[in-house]
């Protein structure tokens, strides 16, 4: 029988150097930007029950239509769910270890949504991103928009857009309630023009319909009624002084009045950053806001929150499109070649890599051309070449690779004289 021809399953991928040395630079270049905001990281597992993700709204599409759910092997079994985004399991471990507020978190790692894949859409991507809960002073939310925009600016991008609007409270004196009614009578006044999904949409959440991408629903909502009309005294002010936090500090943003997001959560703040350089729906390279009521659903006391998600894989399409970020240099410092067919290439190599000088060498003892040729490819400065008459004397030949001049060195002073080199 023939062997089966596995892949990778659909709309996964598999990142090899140089493009996974990027995705981890990139990572790290964000936990410098959080911890010099005060945020610790928090890794927290990649599947949870599936009711925390419940709470993020039936009338999500997250929940409803991409969740990877699956029964443990318990008795009674239990239903699970791979993560599709970070918050709910953020606010779960808050209600859950109650740590002291205002609690600075910063987090990444893959989420799983069973989307259609496509250009810059996958069912596995990765995610950075940040939360504080236990305060609801506007100053958080300009802290965190501050920050990824920083976060943005360090990696060299410079068309990202950032989008700002306020969804006001929720609850039953809420502005949320009023906008509500007006937006779902104006919708239903015009349910006619509106594509077939949205009409379902309606039914569920009108906020929601204001999410649609589809060209069919374009007019409707470019007419609907906007929020930020509706807003209560205190949303009003909250806003006000988030906008005022970010003039003061120099962060550019418009206000987007029918900006909800894709999960049902929000309460105030909403932003969406875009990068105009990446193609129609798929532009986002991240968005956030507040979840002042998240904590209290997933059993917690009533804790605000603001945060916001940033899509990895996005941010590098982004910075392909604007040619900064440059892959980071993934090669080694050093290429052993030795055609003695001994231990020595193992020995030399250890002894660089103990002295933090990266190394690596061929195997299978083959020609001197082909280890030469080895060590062209591995993107080393120097070979140190090894042969019968370099281990009779002691010695090693260190050629540098870019100019061709070698000189004899001796074996005990190699990893020293190589350790001078790299410094220069
Ligand atoms: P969200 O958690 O939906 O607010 O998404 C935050 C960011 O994650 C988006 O702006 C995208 O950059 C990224 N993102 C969301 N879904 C996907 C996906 N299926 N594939 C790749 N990136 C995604």
């Amino acid at each position: 029988m023939a062997a089966p021809n596995f892949r990778a399953p659909k709309g996964t991928r598999d990142i090899f150097p140089p493009e996974s040395t990027r995705l981890r630079a990139l990572i790290d270049e964000f936990a410098v930007v959080a911890a010099r905001s005060g945020f610790g990281e928090v890794i927290s597992p990649i599947f949870e029950d599936l009711g925390v993700f419940r709470r993020l709204g039936e009338s999500t599409d997250v929940v409803t239509k991409e969740m990877f759910d699956f029964f443990d092997k318990g008795t009674p079994p239990q239903r699970l769910a791979l993560r599709p985004e970070l918050t709910a399991s953020i606010c779960r471990a808050y209600a859950e270890h109650r740590p002291v507020p205002p609690w600075k978190v910063w987090y990444e790692g893959p989420q799983f949504r069973y989307e259609q894949p496509q250009a810059g859409r996958y069912r596995q991507f990765t995610q950075v991103g940040v939360e504080v809960l236990g305060t609801d002073d506007p100053q958080a939310d300009v802290d965190v928009i501050v920050l990824a925009a920083g976060f943005f600016e360090s990696l060299g991008l410079r068309q990202v857009e950032l989008a700002l609007n306020s969804l006001g409270s929720s609850g039953h004196q809420g502005s949320r309630v009023a906008y509500e009614q007006a937006l779902r009578s104006y919708l239903v006044a015009h349910a006619n023009d509106l594509s077939a999904q949205s009409q379902v949409t309606l039914e569920r959440n009108p906020l929601r319909v204001l999410d649609s991408k589809r060209s069919q629903d374009r007019e409707v909502i470019a007419g609907a009624p906007v929020m930020v009309d509706y807003l209560d005294a205190e949303s009003a002010a909250h806003f006000s002084a988030v906008r005022a936090g970010l003039e003061a500090v120099g962060v550019a943003y418009e206000i987007s009045p029918r900006l909800v997001r894709g999960l049902d959560y929000y309460t105030r703040t909403t932003f969406e950053f875009a990068a105009p350089g990446l193609t129609g729906a798929q532009n986002a390279v991240g968005g956030g806001g507040r979840f002042d009521g998240l904590v209290e659903a997933l059993g917690g006391p009533a804790t605000a929150g603001i945060g916001f998600a940033l899509g990895v894989d996005r941010i590098l399409l982004a910075c392909d499109a604007e040619g900064v970020f440059d892959t980071p240099f993934c090669g080694v410092d050093v290429f052993v070649v030795d055609v003695t067919g001994g231990t020595e290439a193992l020995k030399v190599c250890t002894d660089l890599r103990q002295a933090g000088i990266a190394a690596d060498r061929g195997y299978g003892g083959r020609s001197m051309k082909a280890q030469m040729k080895l060590a062209n490819r591995s993107g080393a400065d120097f070979a140190v070449i090894i042969g019968e008459d370099e281990l009779r004397s002691g010695e090693v030949t260190l050629r540098h690779l870019g100019d061709g001049t070698q000189q004899r060195v001796a074996r005990a002073a190699l990893v020293n004289q190589l350790g001078k080199k790299r410094a220069l």
